[in-house]
């Protein structure tokens, strides 16, 4: 952390541009503004229970092979450490912290890192939310230690290392049912793990998933530990009816029990919708003048990480036409 910046070294320097987040969208908008000369300051999260070092929900997958310009895949981890660096040559600075709380109320915008009492850590004339979502997961044995060897949460994303195997896919929901039906494309079964009798998903996705010939369901069926030496080999079942104990042979099993975008700091200040994503308009806009959000953490919808870092350069060009429009640029 910059002199500067350190918390009781009287007020901190304000920044032009604070990021928030290292995900794909938050060093895309700091490699972008690094090189529009607007010296990023990323706070950009901390190490957590699943991954030793911030960056996002990249951090917990092995193999990415959708993202363009890798032509023989690129490991998760590894292409966050190029996005950062490249961040780094520009001259971005990073601050291994979380955000524990945010004023948007004035500018400049303050921003709290060490405690949420006292003077802010860091002041910013223009913030870029890209704190992102993370995906539901079930807390049960097994599901940690075999993510990324078997346990997945996106099939966009890992679908095809499950060719000709068998699947299991969790959840009742619209996403649940369009993973299943996508993972048809690739396994040679599909089956549904769902706590109820009744499926959560819409009527259209609901049809469609019974028509396959591939999918099955377990009805009133929670996983109680996933299986596996090193990779995932099935899972533990438990009927929450009549408490029957099986299990199911899979060697992918997708957990699609929902996301939840890493919003909290924000509320009451930023827009957001019913499940708590940030509502933006006119590109990257919030409803505070001066303050982006890019990536995941407004994007219930497409959640990957070319669509992230492409927003994250979308922030970063309205921010930096944001502050040029004030003379700041
Ligand atoms: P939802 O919240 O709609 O569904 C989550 C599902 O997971 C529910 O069936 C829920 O069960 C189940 N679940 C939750 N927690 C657990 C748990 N701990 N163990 C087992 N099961 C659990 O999330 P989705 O991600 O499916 O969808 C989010 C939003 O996105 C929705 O509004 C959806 O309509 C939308 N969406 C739309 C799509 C489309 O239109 N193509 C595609 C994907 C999503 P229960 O039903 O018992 O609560």
């Amino acid at each position: 952390m910059p002199e500067s910046d350190q918390p009781g070294n009287g007020q901190p320097a304000t920044h032009q541009v604070v990021i928030l987040g290292s995900g794909p969208a938050g060093l895309t908008a700091a490699i972008y503004t690094a090189r529009a000369n607007l010296l990023p300051f990323v706070i950009e999260g901390e190490p957590s229970s699943t991954s030793d070092q911030p960056g996002g929900q990249l951090m917990l997958t092995t193999e990415v092979e959708n993202y363009p310009g890798f032509v023989d895949g690129v490991l998760g981890p590894d292409l966050m450490t190029r996005f950062r660096d490249q961040a780094a040559r520009f001259g971005a600075q990073f601050l291994t912290r979380k955000a524990a709380r945010v004023d948007l109320s004035s500018r400049p915008f303050r921003v709290w890192t060490e405690s949420t009492e006292g003077e802010p850590d860091v002041l910013a004339e223009v913030v870029i939310v890209a704190t992102g979502a993370r995906a539901t997961m079930l807390n049960v044995p097994g599901e940690a230690r075999l993510l990324g060897h078997g346990v997945s949460t996106c099939a966009t994303c890992d679908g095809f290392f499950f060719r000709g195997q068998k699947i299991a896919v969790v959840g009742g929901g619209d996403s649940a049912l369009e993973e299943a039906s996508f993972l048809t494309r690739f396994g040679e079964s599909v089956t549904v793990i769902h706590r109820r009798k009744e499926l959560r998903a819409s009527k259209i996705m609901q049809d469609r998933a019974f028509a396959n010939d591939k999918i099955d369901f377990r009805w009133d069926t929670v996983v109680s530990e996933v299986l596996g030496d090193g990779k995932v080999s099935g899972v533990a079942l438990t009927n929450t009816v009549t408490g029957e104990q099986s299990t199911l042979d899979a060697s992918g099993v997708f957990v699609a029990v929902g996301h939840v975008p890493n919003t909290a700091v924000f509320a009451g200040q930023l827009n957001m919708d019913e499940n708590g994503y940030i509502k933006t308009t006119d590109g990257t806009r919030t409803n505070v003048d001066g303050v982006f959000a890019c990536g995941d953490v407004q994007d219930h919808i497409y959640r990957q990480a070319i669509t992230a870092a492409g927003s994250g350069c979308m922030a970063a060009i309205d921010a930096e036409r944001w502050l040029e429009a004030r003379g700041q640029g």
